[in-house]
């Protein structure tokens, strides 16, 4: 084990990396967030789960996902139709949306492993390693295939009380391809396809820097002693003189804190409130079935589940629908509230807070994709017809304005700015990281 230096993400506190069992996970000693996960020297296990689930989304994109019959008509769709019939109706954001986050972005996750990890396993170079890998970071966070997979079971579940409708080879295809994406991504830390694509010798600051760097002063932030975290690849790099630091091992620029982080941050999850109201009053879709016409709002869509005795799939619409977004909106905003007035206290539990809803935003999305389901499946005209609402456009935006937020927001800040407010020297202070953000924005 070389030593070399790991700065977390969460809080910026360094750590010398250390040797650990198989299996196991380094956590940050300050605000508890992962650190690293035990060396992989083999690439061959997430290689074989990338180039499985290839195969099974091709399959789940070649069949019929569901097939619905009704008065003696059929009706099929594939993964694909819901992105159609949202593009016919005139919802061209919905439309993009949902081909991004069901389709694409599960793709390039999966094309991205086999193009990264075969030429690694056979220990030989293709053109744009690193643009790929760079790209996947970016990428990741909107594929969301497991979420798409909890939609068409509520979009099955509203449909077989009134029709026939069977499960097509599609369906079973998303049904393993979740397991296998899931292996893919928990049997292999991006840290390592980093050190295997970084350039020849590169050499990574170590414990002897850590000692040359802080004089024997024991400090504990990266920033303190002029080190930065690169935001693609996380290897610590040392600053340049002239605020114009670039990452040795991935090329991107690196910046001591995200640029006009809180203020980004605030100005989304301000979208989302606003785009909560509409998302909740506006219907977001219409059922016409035996020629009566009903609007269907996310509320009224739990209580129609519940009186129908499905208590299950209501309770997870009502938490991914309902409970989730509220939540989400007032935590961030509380997180970055405290952030803003550089309040002290229970640090460890913000952070916490901070990347919980990080994760748990995305699956909001299930109402979207059930109405893209239901939308590109029930079309028999008067008999039985699925309509979308601008309900539907307002939610998806409310989930997207508090995914973006959330990642606009640095955490690091949580630390920096903690017990500004009862610091003595609180201006000198403030004043100080205020010129740390904008010398963020300005490089
Ligand atoms: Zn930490
Ligand atoms: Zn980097």
């Amino acid at each position: 084990m070389s030593h070399r230096l790991i700065a977390c993400e969460h809080c910026d506190y360094l750590h010398v990396e250390e040797d650990i069992p198989t299996g196991s996970v380094a956590c940050c000693v300050r605000c508890g967030s992962p650190l690293y996960s035990a060396e992989q020297a083999h690439f061959d296990k997430p290689l074989a789960f990338a180039i499985t689930a290839l195969l099974l989304f091709i399959i789940a994109n070649s069949f019929p996902v569901l097939t619905f019959a009704m008065e003696g008509r059929v009706e099929t769709n594939t993964l694909g139709s819901g992105v159609l019939t949202f593009w016919q109706e005139g919802f061209p954001f919905l439309a993009l949306m949902v081909a991004l986050t069901s389709i694409l972005a599960p793709l390039f996750l999966i094309v991205a492993h086999i193009y990264v990890l075969l030429p690694i396993w056979l220990n030989i170079r293709l053109p744009g390693m690193q643009k790929v890998w760079r790209v996947l970071a970016l990428v990741r966070p909107w594929s969301m295939l497991d979420v798409f997979l909890i939609g068409l079971l509520v979009a099955l579940t509203k449909l077989t009380d009134f029709a026939q409708v069977i499960a097509g080879p599609a369906f079973f295809a998303v049904c393993c391809l979740i397991p296998t994406v899931l292996l893919m991504n928990v049997t292999l830390d991006p840290r390592y396809v980093w050190r295997r694509l970084a350039p020849d010798r590169l050499r990574y600051p170590d414990q002897d820097d850590l000692k040359r760097l802080s004089n024997g002063s024991g400090v504990s932030q990266a920033r303190h002693c002029g080190l930065l975290t690169c935001h693609t690849c996380a290897m610590v790099v040392l600053e340049q003189k002239d605020g114009h630091t670039r990452c040795p091992r991935c090329g991107d620029a690196v910046h001591q804190r995200k640029a006009r982080s809180l203020s980004r941050a605030w100005a989304l999850l301000l979208t989302a409130v606003i785009l909560y109201v509409p998302a909740n009053v506006f219907p977001i879709m219409t059922v016409t079935y035996l020629g009566r016409a009903e609007a269907d709002t996310i509320l009224s869509g739990v209580a129609a589940l519940a009186q129908a005795g499905e208590w299950p799939i209501a309770i997870v619409v009502f938490v991914a629908s309902i409970l989730v977004p509220i939540v989400k909106i007032v935590l961030l905003g509380w997180v970055y509230f405290a952030t803003y007035l550089g309040l002290a206290g229970p640090l460890r539990e913000r952070t916490l807070i901070y990347r919980i809803t990080e994760l748990v935003g995305r699956w909001s999305m299930v109402d979207v994709f059930m109405v893209s389901i239901l939308a590109a499946l029930v079309k028999l005209g008067n008999i039985a017809s699925v309509q979308p609402g601008f309900g539907a456009v307002a939610f998806c935006g409310v989930v997207i304005a508090t995914m973006l937020s959330a990642m606009a927001f640095d955490p690091r800040l949580i630390w920096d700015r903690a017990g500004l407010a009862r610091s003595k020297f609180s201006k000198r202070n403030a004043d100080e990281q205020d010129q740390i953000e904008k010398q963020g924005a300005a490089s």
